[in-house]
């Protein structure tokens, strides 16, 4: 049901029949601008209530009241993805605050009355300092620690907030074909890392730290040219690649939670998208590659888990 448009996409509202309503919140990280920027957006314009977060507050306020003047329930909230102390505020602001919310459109309150709502969560926040095949310590480290630390703290965060419900709660990461494990281009050399991740039985929180801690150790000591990892922008796609890995171990977890407590974990590459990662080079719009992880999020009741998507369509890892 198209009602208007909002920033000249069509205001959709919340769809009769949805498995979703205006009380349902998803979060989404790093949305201050680019991708996060418009999945924020485009779950708005579906009628739910999205948390914008950012880690700085004023870039973030400013973001989140463009949309709110266009008239869509977005609240914003600070959130680093590698700092604790901000993960924590900010679940704790969930959990206590999120009763009122302001909005904005027409300032009014409304409350929540009822949380046992589903959750997404879109992991969209990351980083990327590499520019082709060179590297250094402190970038390998911020990488590696953003990308996959980072998403996978805010998983770890986000699962208890998740309410139970019929249509099960989603987490959504935005990943990057670059973390392929079976890319033709790219891909890991090193057979035994490959194989460690490659093993859906045996895989495990663990044995994808290690790997990570790995090639850091490599990093640091100079041999990581030699150590079979993918060639190029390696930190950052073997950051995807863990969160890839991630992903995978954790639809393993999800699918053992009883009926009606399900949560459904999926990951995507959004292609080369103009945002400032990419020097706005790409061509991808930010709107389209945002596109997967609404579908993604606003999945009806096909209980699809632990796959990977470009374009609403599986790939492979
Ligand atoms: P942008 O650089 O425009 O946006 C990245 C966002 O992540 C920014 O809001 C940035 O905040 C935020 N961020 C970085 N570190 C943190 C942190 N520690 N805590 C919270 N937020 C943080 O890039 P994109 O929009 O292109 O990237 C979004 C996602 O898409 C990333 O995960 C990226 O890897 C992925 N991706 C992008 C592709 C592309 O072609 N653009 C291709 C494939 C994947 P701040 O403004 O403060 O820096």
């Amino acid at each position: 049901m198209v009602l208007g448009t909002s920033m000249g996409v069509p205001f959709i509202a919340v769809w009769p029949g949805s498995w979703w309503t205006s009380e349902t919140i998803a979060v989404v990280t790093g949305a201050n601008r680019g991708i996060g920027f418009e999945i924020v957006h485009q779950l708005a314009l579906h009628g739910l209530t999205v948390v914008l977060t950012s880690r700085d507050t004023g870039v973030g306020e400013e973001a989140a009241k463009v949309l709110q003047e266009g008239g869509l329930n977005v609240v914003f909230h600070q959130l680093d993805i590698v700092d604790p102390s901000s993960i924590e505020a900010f679940t704790e602001w969930i959990k206590q605050k999120l009763w009122w919310y302001r909005y904005t459109g027409t300032a009014c309150f409304h409350r929540l009355r009822k949380m046992k709502k589903d959750r997404s969560t879109i992991n969209n926040a990351g980083v990327n300092y590499n520019a082709g095949s060179e590297n250094s310590v402190e970038n390998a480290e911020k990488v590696i620690a953003t990308n996959y630390y980072g998403t996978k703290n805010m998983i770890k965060a986000m699962i208890p907030l998740m309410r139970p419900s019929d249509a099960g709660a989603r987490i959504v990461n935005v990943s990057s074909k670059l973390g392929r494990l079976s890319g033709r281009r790219n891909r890991i050399e090193n057979d035994e890392v490959r194989k460690k991740l490659e093993d859906d039985e045996a895989l495990s929180e663990e044995i994808i730290d290690q790997i990570m801690d790995t090639f850091l150790e490599q990093v640091k000591d100079g041999s990581w040219t030699d150590g079979g990892w993918p060639q190029v922008f390696t930190d950052y796609s073997l950051s995807k690649l863990a969160v890839n890995a991630y992903t995978r171990l954790m639809a393993r977890i999800f699918s053992e939670r009883p009926e009606g407590e399900k949560i459904y974990i999926n990951c995507y590459c959004p292609g080369w998208v103009k945002t400032a990662m990419t020097g706005w080079a790409g061509h991808v719009s930010p709107e389209d590659g945002a596109d997967t992880a609404v579908w993604l999020a606003l999945l009806p009741e096909q209980f699809i888990t632990g796959k990977f998507f470009s374009e609403r369509r599986e790939i492979h890892f």
